[in-house]
């Protein structure tokens, strides 16, 4: 039996899945998908369950079901490429002969000295489910400082201050502007929205280490009572124990078939992949499409054929009655991007797209 291994059953992961399924699986093909959750999470939502506008149970996505998937649960370690071997932290090692690396990433904290210890993280769902304890059981006027005027910055902040409008929220960030990846005008669209909710946003802010109540820049000190970390990401961090090539962010450098090019059975998918664009939720369902038809037609002796992924673009939240994004060149701010980004949502939750 060959053994067809995908570890993390993400975005990337799980659309390998859906995507083999939906064609002819060879009788002596074992596909099997290892996770360390008993359900996809949503992460792109990861924001309002740590602002409390969104529950857990929400997050929550049934893993693929198909007679012939075995779906195996445990936090994997390591990986041994020489014998082909995943070991867990506790357990015996699984053996296999194909490979999907799906892991997602984890925070980067840029050697800033007590980051890791003194903030919270929005990255993995026990993470957030802290965060939402320590954001949400916060006394009324705290002051809540989040480290990272991206994305994930934005939308939580924005989503917090919606759910709490009592505490002092403050977006801080080294450059110039928050969400720096986007044209200046969506930019200008989202800190006025701050300014007109009272969030704070701190340019040209670069912390040099963090204290559980102080944020240190230079000689200077911002006062915190939550810190939470969005200034940064990098590959899992059995990606980043890996000694293959990768990317200047710690991505694996892979072949025109996503395979690690001295190890052809590994395919790697995802936020782990070095992909000519940021990472994100559709970045790896579209590199995932590639590796199941990529795998079908290998599984079939055929040559794959694959044409460029496209991203339609990005959608972000401002609380929920407002929205920004970039789709291709246009620039939506408002309502409708913030209705586009629900129906995303939904048609995640129902592997639609
Ligand atoms: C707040 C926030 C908002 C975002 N908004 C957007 C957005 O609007 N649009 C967008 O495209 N992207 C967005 N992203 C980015 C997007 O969520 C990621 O790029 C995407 O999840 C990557 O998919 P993936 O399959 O690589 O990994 P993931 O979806 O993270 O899946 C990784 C899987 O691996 C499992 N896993 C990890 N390590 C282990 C281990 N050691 N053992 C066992 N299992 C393990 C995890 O449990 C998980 O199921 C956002 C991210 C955040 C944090």
């Amino acid at each position: 039996m060959i053994q067809f291994v995908i570890l993390g059953g993400g975005y990337g992961g799980t659309t390998v899945i859906h995507e083999l399924f939906k064609g002819h699986i060879p009788s002596d093909v074992q596909i099997t998908l290892v996770d360390r959750m008993p359900f996809q999470s949503l992460k792109t939502e990861y924001y309002a369950l740590a602002a409390g506008t969104a529950s857990d149970h929400e997050l929550r996505v049934p893993f693929p079901h198909y007679a012939e998937l075995q779906i195996k649960y445990g936090e994997i370690s390591t990986l041994d490429l020489n014998n082909r071997l995943i070991h867990f932290t506790e357990g015996d090692p699984l053996p296999y002969d194909q490979l999907v690396i799906a892991l997602g990433c984890t925070d980067k904290y840029h050697n800033i000295q007590g980051a890791q210890q003194n903030s919270c993280s929005i990255q993995s769902f026990a993470a957030v489910r802290n965060t939402y304890m320590k954001l949400n059981n916060s006394k009324p006027y705290s002051n809540i400082n989040i480290i990272g005027g991206g994305l994930s910055g934005v939308e939580l902040a924005a989503e917090l201050r919606e759910s709490r409008p009592d505490l002092n929220i403050t977006i801080i960030d080294r450059g110039s502007r928050v969400l720096s990846a986007f044209p200046p005008k969506v930019s200008g669209y989202v800190t006025k929205w701050f300014n007109e909710h009272e969030v704070r946003t701190l340019p040209y802010v670069s912390i040099t280490s963090l204290e559980p109540d102080l944020i240190y820049y230079g000689a200077d000190t911002i006062p915190t009572d939550v810190t939470v970390w969005t200034a940064g990401i990098q590959p899992a961090p059995l990606v980043q124990q890996m000694d293959v090539r990768k990317d200047p962010q710690g991505r694996i450098l892979l072949n025109e078939y996503h395979q690690i090019p001295n190890y052809p059975e590994i395919f790697v998918c995802g936020d782990c992949a070095s992909l000519p664009f940021a990472p994100s939720a559709q970045a790896a369902e579209g590199q995932g499409y590639q590796i199941a038809q990529i795998t079908s037609a290998l599984w079939r002796g055929e040559t794959p054929k694959l044409s460029s992924i496209k991203l339609k673009g990005t959608l972000g939240s401002l609380g929920k009655k407002a929205g920004f994004g970039l789709m291709g060149m246009t620039q939506v701010t408002g309502r409708v991007p913030r209705i586009l980004k629900s129906g995303v949502l939904w048609m995640s939750k129902h592997h639609i797209g």
